[in-house]
């Protein structure tokens, strides 16, 4: 089967699953996965399932991509942070959806081999960094939309607090191999609205920066 064939199996199998949002899986077709695995992984890069890309990590099963980028409803307009860079192929995603995309990754060498591929691709509305994403960006909040790749114990307190009047964050939330589940929260004047979407199998959200 050819690469594009695959694709679009793909594709079909994301609206059989319910991803309905039009915007989102036009993304997803448009955005190549194959620049994002490892050469090894190269003929399952249509899969749906997660592939290893390098220290201990992995890009996450296409059909969650889908699912979690649909419950955050990125608007042409916003400014968005994600945090747990990877491969990149999350944060590609998510630029297509928004005006500009934040990425935050704790290892430095997946932080420069996904900003190569972002700018191959000519991706250029995306300001990636280093450090740790449980404290945030504060130099560019407030953001509209926060979007975590990585499962924290509980909900991190600076990203809500850098989250703006009104917006939403979605969130994996659980202890490592244990059961986590995918959390929306709204941002309203009095107390936040959390809601439980699904449940997931993601890595940790782990504090400072990862080993050289
Ligand atoms: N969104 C990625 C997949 C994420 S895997 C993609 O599309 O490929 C989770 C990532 O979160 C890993 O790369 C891990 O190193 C990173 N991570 C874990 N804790 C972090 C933290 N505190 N700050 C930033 N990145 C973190």
């Amino acid at each position: 089967m050819s690469g594009e064939a695959r694709k679009i199996r793909l594709i079909m199998e994301l609206r059989r699953s319910g991803i309905a949002d039009t915007r989102v899986l036009s993304a997803i077709e448009r955005i190549p996965r194959e620049a994002f695995v490892p050469q090894t992984f190269q003929d399952q890069a249509y899969e749906n399932i997660a592939l290893p890309i390098g220290k201990g990590q992995t890009v996450s099963q296409p059909l969650v991509v889908a699912l979690m980028t649909q419950a955050l409803a990125p608007g042409e307009r916003m400014k968005v942070l994600e945090i747990g860079t990877g491969s990149g192929y999350q944060a590609a995603v998510l630029s297509r959806l928004c005006r500009r995309l934040y990425t935050i990754e704790r290892h430095k060498s997946l932080l420069v081999e996904a900003e190569h591929r972002l700018r191959r691709l000519g991706l250029h509305n995306i300001t990636a960094k280093s450090g740790d994403g449980m404290r945030g960006w504060p130099e560019q909040a407030p953001f509209d939309r926060i979007l975590v790749t990585a499962a924290a114990p509980e909900i991190p307190g600076q990203l809500l607090v850098q989250l703006a009047e009104g917006g939403v964050m979605v969130l994996p939330v659980g202890a490592q191999g244990g059961d986590q589940e995918v959390l929306r929260i709204r941002k309203t004047a009095g107390t936040p609205e959390v809601e439980r979407l699904f449940p997931v199998r993601f890595v940790p959200l782990l504090p400072g920066e990862g080993e050289a």
